[in-house]
């Protein structure tokens, strides 16, 4: 009842209180048998009560009805009774039924007139029949419930037309006739016991056992009904779990617990609301009866009703009008008659609550029944909640999951793993490149300046890299991925062989400036490694490719490289010799061989070169031009270079002993100067083997301390304080200045043997040896000559001024008992060679 309501009634009201004004006023007041025995009114307001308060339950099609047993009183009375007091017993008894039921004032007063107008109308049709007839004899039998038939009818009709004129309400269609069906059966029954009482009324055993009859079966009745509704709410709320069973999601729990709550308690209208925890969010779900679950705005208010009412009762509440305030503000927010709230229970924690709203029937409210009923929904709804929180929370992990066994922890890139993916799914659409990116010398970064340092230049590259191949993954597809350390990998869809390094070279415009950290910025290098579906279409093989690539760009000293049909041969060998050399550092199976170098004033041997040597059990001689860089990268550098210094200040001690002369000169790789170890090996091993500091020189290219003037300038003051003789090796193949050097504590620069082998027909070589020997002879430094293989250019460099040969022309690396062989018989034999060394003016 809502709007217009209150007008429906008054004038339903009004016009049965009519109907039975004017029936009281035209009928006889007689009873209409008028031989039949007495009857109280009390005595029957009495059955009527029981009539109306028992009633008969039956389920039919999802709905009870209730049969209120009372027009064999009706019937009964209207033979017995005179009409005043018939009306007066209905009466009364109706207003006690409903006293009892706690219906409202209005309710009360609508149903007194609808009883007290079905008994005048009843009255008037059997006046109309005759009573006796109607009452008595063979055609009593269907005259009777004819007569209730047409009452019932006859109200049915006059009702549904006054309330439907009115406000629109159920309209008197077939529909409402099949819905009334039940009822006239019950009445056509009740007419026949009714008549079967009169017939008997003179009989009072047979009487009695009718009563006992009745009585009987009412309590049967009841026990059978009771039984069923036990039955029959097992059966629903059996049903609501099943609904729930296939359900993970929590969404899908939720829509499942409000359309089966609805369902279960014939409602269109249900609710859920959930505090939100740490376990899971909260939630506001209404199910309509325009179906599917509505997402309320936000999460529900704390002190919303249907939460305050669980909070408070701790149990299922019925909802009605005459509830407290927080029960009709539930009204009012739900818009609704009547509801009932269940609390969802975690633990001793209220986590929710259950709301439904109004029977959809209309005919009936929700009952204490219908409470317990919510009450065990509920303690199902939350079983299949926190499930679906589980699976929620269990799904989230293992997407959480899933991206970190698909990214990269620093950068959040793609890894390799991913990367594969993706990789392979391009090289099944079609042209695909591949591009990989090393840092150059990224681990001097994460050893000099700190691990945090080089994760910060990682993002920094990461990010650089990432804006910089925005527009041409935009343009077509692409990924980039870190694949550990300092390697990059980019994968292009539709690149070509042809434009690889191209694509490469556009890659590596990255490292153009430099990356700014903190209050300084570094300048990084990179190598790019190329490989597309041309070479292979396996993911791992084309990753292999272009790292072979990589590498070779790094042995070139950085930049772009485009793999090669055979790189993987070199590759593969590189990747045995490592191996090979590791074990071969490690058994001090290097050798050392010595060249000498002779002073070009005098042509005495003044010193040796030690030159490192291999014989693999495995690969045979490898050139020291081929596994030193190896030695290099896989940092083996520092060892070798030990095992060398060890081994030739061995053999100096041993010169020195057997009275020789000689310097040693070692060669110091780019990474052995800014390994820390060469500081703190070469006092420990001069001293080991007794060799005076300055009988030693340190070989260094221009190169490698070019590549990090501020470590290379320190590290060699602190060998030049030690003693130790530096040599500028493979001078004038680097871009470095004497200039600059000057400012190096070196003592001797060794002129490329490029240089000195091509004096003889090159002009612009020759013309190189000369001004290096000048200006380095100005500078105050000795100048070595290498590479030294004719008589023309040993006579050309003593000519210059030079001041040290070494070369073939002298000799070739020997081994150090060859050594002693050749010096011994140096003195006559390079008299032979280079003719009588000149004579040295006195200054
Ligand atoms: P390098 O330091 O320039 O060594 C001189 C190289 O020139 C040696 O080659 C030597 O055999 C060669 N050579 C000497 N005289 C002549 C000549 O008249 N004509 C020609 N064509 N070549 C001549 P080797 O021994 O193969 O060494 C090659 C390079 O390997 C060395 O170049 C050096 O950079 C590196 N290396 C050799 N031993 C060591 C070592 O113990 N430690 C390190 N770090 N590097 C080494
Ligand atoms: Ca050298
Ligand atoms: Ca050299």
């Amino acid at each position: 009842m809502r709007t217009g309501a209150p007008a429906r009634v008054l004038l339903v009201t009004g016009t049965l209180l009519a109907v039975v004004g004017l029936g009281t006023g035209l009928l006889p007041h007689e009873p209409l048998l008028t031989d039949g025995p007495d009857l109280h009114w009390a005595l029957l307001a009495g059955l009527f009560l029981l009539g109306d308060q028992v009633g008969l339950h039956v389920e039919l099609r999802r709905r009870t009805l209730i049969f209120q047993l009372t027009e064999v009183q009706m019937l009964v009375g209207l033979a017995l009774v005179p009409l005043p007091e018939l009306l007066l017993a209905r009466v009364l008894a109706g207003l006690v039924h409903n006293l009892i039921k706690r219906r409202s004032a209005v309710k009360v007063v609508g149903n007194v007139a609808l009883h007290s107008a079905e008994v005048v109308t009843a009255a008037t049709l059997l006046h109309l029949v005759d009573p006796a007839v109607a009452l008595t004899g063979a055609w009593a039998w269907l005259v009777a419930p004819a007569v209730l038939v047409v009452t019932i009818v006859v109200g049915h009709v006059a009702l549904t037309s006054l309330a439907s004129a009115h406000v629109g309400a159920r309209q008197l269609d077939r529909e409402s006739f099949v819905a009334l069906a039940p009822f006239l059966a019950c009445v056509v029954a009740e007419a026949l016991v009714a008549l079967l009482v009169l017939e008997l009324l003179d009989t009072p055993a047979a009487c009695a056992a009718l009563v006992v009859l009745g009585a009987a079966f009412g309590t049967y009745h009841r026990a059978v009904t009771r039984q069923r509704g036990r039955f029959a709410q097992l059966q629903l709320l059996s049903h609501f779990t099943e609904a729930l069973v296939g359900q993970v999601e929590t969404d899908e729990v939720v829509a499942t617990v409000l359309e089966q709550t609805a369902e279960v308690l014939r409602s269109d209208r249900s609710e859920l609301l959930l505090v939100g925890d740490a376990e899971g969010p909260a939630r506001w779900v209404r199910h309509t009866p325009l179906g599917g679950p509505v997402v309320q705005e936000g999460p529900p208010p704390q002190d919303h009703p249907a939460l305050v009412l669980v909070r408070r009762h701790e149990a299922a509440v019925l909802v009605t009008r005459r509830s407290d305030v927080a029960g009709r503000a539930l009204l009012a927010e739900l818009g609704a008659r009547n509801a009932v709230v269940a609390p969802l229970r975690r633990g001793s924690t209220v986590a929710g609550a259950l709301v439904v709203a109004d029977r959809s029937d209309r005919m009936l409210d929700f009952t204490s029944h219908d409470r317990e009923l919510a009450e065990s929904l509920a303690a199902a709804a939350t079983v299949a909640l926190d499930k679906g929180r589980l699976f929620d929370r269990v799904r989230q992990e293992a997407a959480v999951r899933e991206h970190q066994v698909l990214h990269d922890a620093l950068t959040g890139l793609p890894n390799r793993a991913l990367l594969t993916r993706h990789l392979q799914s391009a090289l099944r659409e079609g042209e695909v490149g591949v591009l990989l990116l090393d840092l150059d010398r990224f681990q001097d970064v994460n050893d000099s300046l700190g691990h945090d340092v080089g994760d910060r230049l990682l993002l920094k590259v990461a990010a650089r890299l990432r804006d910089r191949l925005a527009p041409r993954f935009a343009g077509g597809g692409g990924w980039l991925s870190r694949l550990g350390g300092d390697e990059f990998a980019v994968v292009l869809p539709g690149l070509a062989e042809a434009d690889l390094l191209t694509e490469a070279q556009a890659v590596l415009g990255v490292f153009d400036e430099a990356f700014p950290l903190g209050d300084t910025a570094l300048v990084v290098r990179a190598s790019i490694g190329a490989a597309c579906r041309a070479h292979s279409s396996q993911p791992g093989r084309l990753l292999q490719f272009a790292e072979i690539a990589m590498y070779d760009a790094k042995r070139r000293g950085g930049g772009c490289s485009a793999y090669l049909a055979g790189d993987e041969d070199v590759a593969r060998r590189r990747l045995e010799l490592v191996g090979a050399l590791r074990r071969a550092v490690e058994a001090s199976q290097l050798t050392v061989a010595y060249q000498p170098k002779v002073d070009l004033a005098t042509g005495r041997p003044v010193g040796v070169e030690a030159l490192v040597r291999w014989t693999s059990p495995d690969h045979g001689i490898v050139g020291p031009d081929e596994f030193v860089p190896l030695a290099e990268q896989s940092g083996l550098v520092g060892a070798l270079t030990t095992l060398v210094l060890d081994t030739a200040l061995e053999r100096a001690a041993s010169w020195a002993r057997a009275g020789r002369d000689l310097t040693v000169a070692v060669n110091i790789s780019p990474r052995g100067l800014a390994d820390g170890s060469l500081l703190s090996a070469v006092p420990l091993l001069l001293e080991r083997h007794g060799v005076a500091p300055d009988r030693l020189v340190l070989e260094l290219t221009e190169g490698t301390v070019m590549s990090d003037p501020a470590v290379s300038v320190e590290v060699l003051e602190r060998l030049a304080a030690l003693g130790v003789g530096l040599s500028i090796d493979d001078f004038g193949t680097g871009y470095s200045s004497l200039a600059y050097l000057k400012r190096l504590p070196v003592h001797e620069v060794k002129i490329d043997r490029a240089f000195v082998m091509g004096m003889a027909g090159d002009g612009d070589d020759a013309a190189i040896v000369r001004s290096t020997v000048h200006l380095a002879h100005d500078l105050g430094l000795t100048v070595v000559a290498e590479g030294v293989e004719d008589a023309v250019a040993y006579a050309g460099l003593q000519a210059l001024g030079c001041d040290v040969a070494q070369g073939y022309l002298l000799s070739r690396p020997l081994t150090a008992d060859d050594l002693e062989t050749w010096l011994d018989s140096w003195p006559g034999h390079g008299h032979a060679l280079l003719g009588a060394p000149p004579q040295r003016q006195p200054v």
